[in-house]
């Protein structure tokens, strides 16, 4: 996942042919990681 800094548009990688904001052509792009669920264990 990639945030553009610019216009704020969320996009998968896929999408990307180049590193670049398919939206507003920006170059600035922020890697974003998806949250990841812990599961915590219940002792
Ligand atoms: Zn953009």
């Amino acid at each position: 996942m990639y945030v553009c800094a610019k216009c704020g548009k969320v996009f998968a990688d896929d999408e990307l042919t180049f590193v670049r904001c398919p939206y507003c052509s920006s170059k600035v792009l922020n890697k974003q990681t998806p949250p990841t669920v812990k599961k915590v264990k219940a002792i």
